[in-house]
């Protein structure tokens, strides 16, 4: 299906068509009815109030523009007629639209005409549709005083103006794609409608009184629109302040969400963006003690840029920095402020044709920069900056939360790092120590088993030097000793103790005949009888080659005797052809005791006595 909206120009082509159309008919109109301009300053006036009301009026929401125009337009009506009030209109309305205008909305050439045509169009055929109306309908011109049938007609048209008007715009706004619907607004529709009683008024004041009081009315007229549209004015930057405040505030909570400084240098670019156009954005952070710049974020319609430094005495930047206040380059061509010469080109320059460059302080310490750039020429305006300057206050905080939350992982981390290394250490030392204890307890344990061993051969030598190797009694060193403590011990208790003397019968003979080798077997199994024979108090030892000395503590010499007798006996009766056959082997005995006398010499001597009879007696045998 054709989209008439989809053909090029069409606003150009249907407001040329309107305009035309306008004109061509009021020049006919004009000319059929041989249009006369009596009042050629009046006239002239007229257009210039036209032109002077609208210049006051003020910007409504999308498309609409609010303005007292309706005054002039309704008041031409009633004073000069329809044709007249058509010409004022559509020409004061044609000059107004081509006016240059400070409104980024307005710049646009080609918009400027369309509207333009469109505007002056459409009001000359309303005021000729109206007017036209008015006329036919018997409506007073000029109107000297209101009648209930002019008041009427006034109403009934007014509607029919305002409706007509709506309608003309929606289509306008319908043909440039704005949302036609928005074009309605209650604000300008009241105002307009408000303005009918105006005009009546002023076209009463124009025809019955002096130039002068009309003059009088029109100065305090224009001074209820300047108060009228200051009030707008106000309210719609308070709007727009408001409306930027929240987008701040937005802006600011998303952006204080965040703690890692990487992931808030993106975050803070994609915010800017919701808070104005620009062609450019940078986010460069300040490092104190290398003295340089950061530049985290560059960002231009090429994409992203590498990340880059430089020294915070070059550049714009670092003049922002140095000295904490915000740049502001409206225009770059018009522009002859010092900031132009310093500023570095990295890669945007040539086109940049406006900036706004400002510090990002939090605490009075410059943190860093935000610069926005836009590469046409008054891209941003004053408010611009208050809203960046608000923007990068909000930016501040979060950095300085980034670079502390920063600061304190590091710091944590670095904590860490030392509580391993001191673990590692302490682990170390512990292992090192366990080495030595376990070295000192092997240490320990040698030591051990060497006293142990020493302890084993101090004993075996101790042993060995009380006993008799032959025989394993003890020897007589031993017993010298052993002997004097025995017999002292009995005298202190006043006990018995009795000392015997063995000697073996003709152990010449044994030696002589069978060796000496037998000999020694004999002097081993005597040993073992006289073991067997006595008690463990009792001493017994190898005195001499084949001579034995028995001590009897606690024993009479009857029973010392008996001892010994017995011992006697057991040798006598000895299976000694174990050892060598035909051997026969006896012992006498000679024993003494104590008391009556406790020395050890003269108990020994005694004893020795004893044996030497028992020999002298026919030996084996006791002698007591
Ligand atoms: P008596 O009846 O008078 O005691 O005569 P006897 O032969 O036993 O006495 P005498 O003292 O003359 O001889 C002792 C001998 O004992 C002399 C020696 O050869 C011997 N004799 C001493 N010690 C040992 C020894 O350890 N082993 C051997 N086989 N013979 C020894
Ligand atoms: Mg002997
Ligand atoms: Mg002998």
């Amino acid at each position: 299906m054709f989209n008439i909206k989809n053909t090029p120009h069409i606003s150009l082509i249907y407001a040329s068509t309107l305009a035309v159309t306008a004109f061509a008919l009021l020049i006919v109109l004009s000319v059929r009815t041989g249009l006369q301009i009596p009042n050629v300053p009046a006239f002239a006036g007229f257009i210039l109030c036209g032109i002077l009301v609208s210049v006051f009026g003020f910007p409504a929401p999308h498309v609409g523009y609010v303005s007292l125009d309706r005054v002039v337009q309704f008041a031409s009506i009633l004073i000069f007629g329809t044709l007249q009030a058509a010409w004022i209109s559509g020409i004061a309305l044609l000059i107004w639209s081509l006016l240059p205008r400070g409104d980024a909305r307005y710049q646009d050439l080609r918009l400027s005409i369309v509207r333009a045509l469109n505007n002056s169009g459409m009001i000359i055929i309303i005021v000729l549709m109206t007017g036209g109306i008015y006329e036919y309908f018997n409506g007073t011109v000029p109107l000297l005083q209101l009648n209930p049938h002019d008041a009427l007609l006034i109403i009934i048209l007014a509607l029919f103006m305002q409706l007509t008007n709506e309608m003309l715009v929606a289509l306008f706004a319908w043909f440039e794609n704005y949302d036609w619907g928005k074009s309605f607004n209650l604000f300008s529709t009241i105002v307009e409608l408000a303005a009918v009683p105006a005009a009546v008024f002023t076209a009463i004041t124009y025809n019955r009184l002096a130039t002068s009081i009309f003059l009088l009315y029109l100065t305090v007229l224009l001074l209820v629109i300047l108060v009228v549209k200051n009030f707008a004015d106000t309210r719609r930057a308070l709007e727009v302040k408001v409306d930027e405040l929240v987008a701040v505030n937005r802006v600011g909570r998303a952006v204080s969400s965040l703690l890692v400084l990487d992931e808030l240098v993106d975050l803070i670019f994609r915010e800017s963006r919701n808070l104005l156009e620009f062609d450019s954005f940078m986010l460069a952070l300040y490092d104190e003690t290398s003295g340089e710049i950061d530049i985290r974020l560059h960002h231009n319609r090429q994409g992203r840029q590498p990340q880059r430094r430089q020294k915070v005495g070059e550049g714009l930047m670092g003049w922002v920095i140095t000295n904490n206040k915000p740049v502001f380059i409206k225009d770059w061509d018009k522009d002859d402020s010092n900031f132009k010469r310093i500023m570095i080109n990295i890669g945007d320059t040539p086109q940049t044709k406006s900036l706004i460059t400002v510090p990002v302080t939090y605490r009075n310490n410059v943190l860093g920069v935000i610069s926005v750039q836009g590469y046409t020429p008054d891209k941003f305006s004053k408010p611009h900056v208050d809203l960046m300057v608000t923007f990068a206050g909000q930016v501040a905080v979060a950095i300085a939360n980034a670079r502390l939350f920063e600061e304190l992982d590091q710091n944590r981390n670095e904590l860490e790092r030392r509580v391993v290394e001191r673990t590692r250490a302490l682990a170390l030392q512990k292992d090192e120590l366990h080495a030595l204890t376990d070295s000192l307890r092997n240490t320990n344990h040698e030591k051990e088993e060497l006293l142990l061993k020493l302890q084993q051969q101090t004993s075996e030598l101790e042993r060995q030097t009380e006993e008799d190797g032959l025989t394993g009694l003890y020897n007589r060193r031993f017993l010298d000793r052993r002997l004097g403590f025995e017999v002292k011990r009995a005298e202190r208790y006043n006990r018995h103790i009795a000392l015997a003397m063995g000697d073996i019968d003709h152990f010449k003979v044994v030696n002589d005949r069978y060796s000496h080798m037998v000999g020694d077997d004999v002097l081993r199994a005597l040993a073992d009888i006289l073991r067997r024979q006595s008690r463990s108090v009792d001493i017994i030892a190898r005195y001499g080659g084949e001579e034995f000395l028995l001590c009897f503590p606690e024993t009479s010499l009857e029973n010392a005797a008996s001892v010994c007798e017995k011992i006697r006996q057991q040798v006598e009766g000895y299976d000694w052809d174990k050892i060598q056959a035909g051997l026969r082997v006896n012992i006498s005995f000679g024993v003494a005791a104590a008391p009556p006398g406790y020395d050890v010499d003269q108990l020994i001597a005694a004893a020795d006595e004893r044996l030497y009879e028992a020999k002298h007696s026919g030996r084996n045998q006791v002698c007591a």
